[in-house]
Parts: C-alpha cells; sequence; structure tokens
C-alpha cells in the first residue's frame, strides 16, 4: 500500500510539472515546452499498452506539443502478435491507437519476411525510416532515411533512421529474410546527414544500433541534438551526454517510456531533459485493456500438449529439450541450437501449452538435417564459438573446448568414432554460421517448432514426461 501511495504521488508530481508547464506555455511561446516521448524493442509485448495509453494521452492532455517514436524491433516476443494470423497485426493495430507518428526499422522487422514488413507497414498510421538500408532487388518496398515531425507550436524535427548492420553487414536476423537488400554501415552514413541540422529547428538519431553504437554516433556527429536509441534493450534513466548530443533509451518490452523534455535555450540552442517513467503498473485505457484481451483469446495457443514434473530452467534445460526434439523428429544422430534462437528463460513445471513452445521457438524456421563429418562437426561448435560467443546446444553427443580445440564424444564420454554423422539444425544455424561443410542440407518438411510440439505430444502419448 505504501507502495502505491508512493507511486501515485511521483505520477501526480509528473503530472503537474506538464501542467505547471503547459500554462507557462500559453504565457509565453518562447517558454513553450516540448515532449518526445520514446519506447524501443518493444517486441510485441502488448500487455503493457493499456498503460502506455493511459500515460501518453495524460500527457497530451496536459501539452498539446507532444511526439511519440519508437526505436525498432516492434515484433518476436509474444506468441499473440507473432503468430497471430496476419502476423504482427496487432501490435501495429495498437501502436495506431495510441497515436505513435514514427518507427526506425529495427533488425526484427525483418523476422516475418519482406512482404508481411510491406503490409504492417501499409496498415501502420506511422511511417518507418531507415539511412543505411539500399533495395537492390528486394521485395521490401523503398523507405526513407528520415522523417521530418512538427510540434502543435511548429517547431520542426528531424528524425534520420538508423539500423545496426555491423555483423556480415546485415542486422542481426535470418539471411534469408534480407534477400535483394544492402546495409551500410550506419555510422558512416550518418554523416551524409549533416544537412538535416540547418534543415529543421531540432536533429535527433532514431537509432536501432545500440547503446555502445549511440556513443559513437553522438561522438562522430555533434551536429546531432538526441540519439534515441534501442536494440540493446539499455536503460538510461536520465540519459547520457557525448560531446553535448544526449543519448537515451528506455530498456525494453513497453516496461519504461522515455521523455524527452525540451526548451529553447538561452544561446539559441535546445535545452534538453531526459526521464523516465514506468509502466510496470498504474492505471490503463480501459478500451485499449478490452482490444489486447481480444488479441490475447486464441484457443489454440492454450492447448495442453505435455505435462513436466520438474521446471526446465535455463539455455542449458530448453537447449536441451529443442535438440533432443530436432534430432528425434529429424531422424538424425544429433540435433543442434544456437543459444540466441532459445527465447524464453524457463518452462514451469505443470502443463506445457503450444503458446508455450511458440515463446522458445518463435521464428517459424525450418528443420534441416545435414550429413556432416567429424571436423565439420567441430567447425560449426567452434564458429559458435570464438565468433558469436556461444556455446551451441547439442543432442546425442558431448563436447569440451580445451586449448583453442573441440574434442567429441559419445553420450557415454568415449571418443566419438569419425565418421559421417546426420545432424538435425534450425535453418538460421545453417545459414547464419559459417563453417565448413560439403554436403547441403536437406528439408525434413516441418520447422522447428511443429518438430518441439510433435515430439512432446508424441511423449505424452506413449506416457513419458519430458524432465
Ligand atoms: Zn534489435
Amino acid at each position: 500500500m505504501k507502495n502505491l501511495t508512493i507511486k501515485l504521488t511521483f505520477y501526480l508530481l509528473i503530472f503537474l510539472s506538464f501542467s505547471c508547464q503547459s500554462n507557462k506555455n500559453q504565457s509565453s511561446s518562447e517558454n513553450t515546452e516540448m515532449i518526445i516521448l520514446h519506447t524501443n524493442d518493444m517486441h510485441a509485448k502488448i500487455d503493457n499498452f493499456p498503460r502506455l495509453a493511459f500515460v501518453v494521452d495524460s500527457i497530451r492532455s496536459t501539452n498539446p506539443n507532444v511526439i511519440l517514436v519508437s526505436a525498432g524491433d516492434l515484433f518476436s516476443g509474444n506468441v499473440y502478435v507473432d503468430q497471430y494470423e496476419p502476423k504482427g497485426k496487432p501490435i501495429i493495430d495498437l501502436m495506431n491507437e495510441v497515436g505513435f507518428e514514427l518507427n526506425v526499422l529495427g533488425n526484427h522487422e525483418f523476422d516475418y519476411g519482406q512482404n508481411i514488413l510491406n503490409d504492417r507497414i501499409a496498415q501502420a498510421n506511422f511511417p518507418m525510416v531507415c539511412a543505411n538500408l539500399r533495395n537492390i532487388n528486394a521485395e521490401l518496398k523503398p523507405m526513407k532515411a528520415y522523417e521530418y515531425l512538427t510540434f502543435s507550436n511548429g517547431t520542426k524535427v528531424a528524425f534520420l533512421g538508423l539500423l545496426e548492420a555491423f555483423v556480415d553487414s546485415i542486422p542481426s536476423c535470418h539471411p534469408n529474410k534480407v534477400h535483394g537488400l544492402k546495409f551500410d554501415n550506419p555510422l558512416e552514413v550518418a554523416s551524409d546527414y549533416a544537412f538535416l541540422q540547418d534543415s529543421a529547428d531540432l536533429y535527433i538519431a532514431l537509432s536501432h544500433m545500440g547503446y555502445e553504437y549511440d556513443l559513437k554516433l553522438a561522438e562522430n556527429n555533434p551536429e546531432i541534438d538526441a540519439v534515441i536509441g534501442g536494440h540493446s534493450h539499455t536503460k538510461l534513466d536520465t540519459g547520457e551526454w557525448v560531446n553535448s548530443v544526449l543519448v537515451t533509451q528506455t530498456g525494453s518490452y513497453v516496461k519504461d517510456l522515455g521523455v524527452l523534455r525540451i526548451k529553447p535555450g538561452k544561446t539559441g540552442k535546445y535545452e534538453i531533459k531526459s526521464e523516465m517513467i514506468s509502466l510496470s503498473n498504474g492505471t490503463e485505457d480501459r478500451q485499449i485493456r478490452e482490444k489486447v484481451t481480444s488479441y490475447i483469446e486464441n484457443p489454440y495457443f492454450k492447448e495442453k500438449i505435455h505435462e513436466l514434473d520438474l521446471a526446465l530452467n535455463g539455455d542449458d534445460d530448453l537447449g536441451r529439450l529443442m535438440t533432443d526434439a530436432f534430432r528425434v523428429q529429424g531422424n538424425a544422430d544429433f540435433g543442434m541450437q544456437n543459444s540466441g534462437g532459445i527465447r524464453v528463460k524457463s518452462f514451469d513445471a505443470g502443463a506445457v501449452t503450444i503458446g508455450d513452445v511458440f515463446a522458445l521457438d518463435p521464428f517459424g524456421n525450418d528443420l534441416l538435417v545435414l550429413e556432416m563429418t567429424n571436423e565439420e562437426i567441430k567447425s560449426l561448435i567452434m564458429n559458435g564459438y570464438k565468433d558469436r560467443g556461444e556455446k551451441v546446444k547439442v543432442s546425442g553427443l558431448e563436447y569440451e573446448i580445451k586449448e583453442g580445440k573441440v574434442n567429441l564424444f559419445d553420450t557415454e564420454g568415449n571418443t566419438m568414432p569419425e565418421k559421417r554423422y546426420k545432424v538435425a539444425m534450425n535453418d538460421y544455424m545453417y545459414n547464419a554460421f559459417e563453417f565448413d561443410h560439403v554436403n547441403s542440407a536437406k528439408a525434413s518438411g516441418i520447422t522447428t517448432t511443429e518438430a518441439l510440439i510433435i515430439y512432446l505430444k508424441s511423449l505424452s502419448e506413449i506416457g513419458v514426461r519430458y524432465n
């Protein structure tokens, strides 16, 4: 109760401060405060939208000079959005309702494929921007590098969109999803747009590059007034100043709303302050809550397919489940899975639903089977370890990495005999990992998510519990 009182007082203070400011605005146009509200890495977490809508509306009701933007990664992270038919529709619908005005393309915007992305952009009442993207021969419709948004008081803001593309010159997504697109280094591209400084009253970089690169951008480009960031899920409560450029980011999953409060300064430059409003709890917008509820009432995802005696915790347990399922359903000797594709932290003991499996493995990758030699398997494991900083999850074999070398063992701990083995893996690993292989992979005919569903169902049918 005490907590609640403190929180209510906090919000009251925020609203009072906005309304005081708003009164000042009426008395002097020079003192007009402008507010840019921002989110990033929402990852389809629509459950906090009723709270977001309430806070945004409250701020708008006290000040007409409000702009609301998103710094990328709208999709992938909630089965009710990612597996909705059509994919991603619910979050765009809700963003339209709340009145978003702009989004920079995030790497996960490609997850549903370029055609679906075109549909989602067409559905959105707001544009998407990206300056370091060139369409060579792609399905994705051309996109603007920057966009101007204007506050009610006439102050014009230029927003430049920048997307990370530092590993293999593509964003962190399935390589097959970005066919026909070329990505330039966003840090290099940013300097080509220095003219935006003079074309608007404020110049803001809407970045999906990650915190570390946002700092570099600010260092190299002092003409930018602020960097509103995303991708690294970094929460900067009051922002950071580099080179008189404000760098900010709100964490992720619609847990916080970023607030930039902008006032004309004495020297002709604008004074910008950055703060964060927690969206974790508090009053919700009733209509938006009803809409969210209607999207998550999908009986298909609630179907129970298995019962666990014990919880599966962390990448090791969940990776074991995934690789076991791939090995069995792919009729292979071994199963493999990259840790980055394990998208939940645990499965509780008790019921496992189809929704849980989609949350664990949301990408709809095909399950492939590749014939590999011992050396080829080692090369794949080593690429994960050295270049991607992860220990690939495996089933049907064991391995150790010692003195820069991979040693393979069978499940009894004996050195693995040299021969060709059938290895089942998702097509992301096959395409994105750089490893030696002579053969090409064969499609199993099912996706990895289907493999998991079939595997858990078949265990239930014969009365075996996976633990
Ligand atoms: Zn991202």
